[in-house]
Order: C-alpha cells, then sequence, then structure tokens
C-alpha cells in the first residue's frame, strides 16, 4: 500500500510531521515488528501523518526540549481504522486500545493523537516509565516510580506537550492528544468519543 494510498483512505487533512519540522525523530513502532502485534502493521516507508495544527503544536514542544538537550521521538501518529482493528484484535483489552466499532474508536484515527517519547539531543534513548504500549499500572501518566532520572524526564516530556497544547491520558504516559481535538470530530463521533474517553484525560502535571 503506497503512502497516498494511506492518506487517501480517509477524507482528513493529513500532513506528513517531517515536511513541518525535520528534526523530529520518527520511528513508527507499528512499521517493524516491535509492537504488541508482533509484525508490521504499516506499509515500509509509512509517514508520520497529523492534523496540520497537530504538527504546528509538536514543532512548539520539539523547540522546547531542544532548548534543554532532549528531543521528541514519535512512536505512532494517525493511524487507520483497519489498522486499529488488528491492534484492537491483538490486544484483546478494550480498557487500552480503543475498539474501532465502539465509541469513535482511536483518537488517532482522526488525525488528532500522536504517540511520543524522549530522547537527547544525540538521538539516544532515555530512561523513561516503560516502553511502548506497556499496558501496566507502571505506564500511569502520573510516575509512580522512585527513579528521578525518569521522574526528570517524563516530566519535562509532559510540560512540553502540555505548553504546546496537549492533553495527556491517565493510563499511557506517551499518548497526547491535542487540547482542542473535539472540533476536528464530527456531532455524532464526538458524542460517543465524549462518552466513551470523557473522564480519563489528564490535563493536570
Ligand atoms: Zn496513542
Amino acid at each position: 500500500m503506497a503512502v497516498e494510498c494511506l492518506a487517501a483512505q480517509t477524507a482528513i487533512p493529513l500532513i506528513d510531521i517531517k515536511s513541518v519540522d525535520p528534526t523530529i525523530v520518527i520511528e513508527l513502532r507499528y512499521a517493524g515488528a516491535n509492537n504488541l502485534a508482533r509484525r508490521a502493521l504499516y506499509p515500509p516507508g509509512t509517514p508520520a501523518l497529523v492534523r496540520p495544527e497537530v504538527a504546528s503544536r509538536l514543532v512548539t514542544a520539539q523547540a522546547f526540549l531542544r532548548r534543554y538537550q532532549y528531543q521528541l521521538k514519535i512512536w505512532d501518529a494517525y493511524r487507520p481504522k483497519s489498522v486499529q482493528m488488528q491492534l484492537w484484535q491483538a490486544a484483546h483489552n478494550n480498557d487500552y486500545v480503543a475498539d474501532p466499532e465502539a465509541g469513535a474508536g482511536s483518537l488517532h484515527s482522526w488525525g488528532v493523537a500522536v504517540d511520543a517519547t524522549l530522547i537527547d539531543a544525540w538521538n539516544r534513548p532515555v530512561l523513561m516509565p516503560t516502553d511502548f504500549d506497556d499496558f501496566t499500572p507502571a505506564a500511569m501518566w502520573h510516575y509512580q516510580g522512585a527513579d528521578p532520572a525518569i521522574r526528570s524526564h517524563v516530566h519535562l516530556l509532559q510540560i512540553a506537550m502540555r505548553d504546546a497544547g496537549f492533553y495527556g491520558l491517565r493510563t499511557e504516559w506517551w499518548h497526547f492528544v491535542i487540547a482542542n481535538w473535539q472540533k476536528y470530530l464530527p456531532p455524532e463521533e464526538l458524542k460517543r468519543a465524549l462518552q466513551a474517553f470523557g473522564m480519563r484525560w489528564q490535563d493536570k502535571l
């Protein structure tokens, strides 16, 4: 499946994060086998696509982090509903992976959510609470562990994303949604999304 094909599946206007800020590091975890499905769910060369407003907010977060010798790495961005379906089947856990048939599915499928972690200015990974898609209590937004380095890294990421206009998710420290995501959903989908996700947002540090 070509890249154009991926974007053409939806009427959502999406742009490649790299085209807006080439310094943001992209490592789409569903493009390789290192994910909960243990196989590639995206075709080779898939770009990290988001709504233009999401991209410009990521530019702001990246600029903030670079002042502290850190950077953003994007683990996932726009996720087609077909891929959400495969993930949901692989996870068998509706608490963490949104059922594509229920509510509004995943906000990734609306181009308003990203999964992001922190790396240093030399592209090296830094200690974070968990790996991607670790659906355990250790992945909570409020870091519960005792490691001061992890605490400061996750806090820095959260400050950068909050100040750039993102909300987090209570159960997944890597998941961020633009604060005004609601304006991007059709009314009927919005109603169902609010019922499904309404109580799960984390906007306070
Ligand atoms: Zn996510």
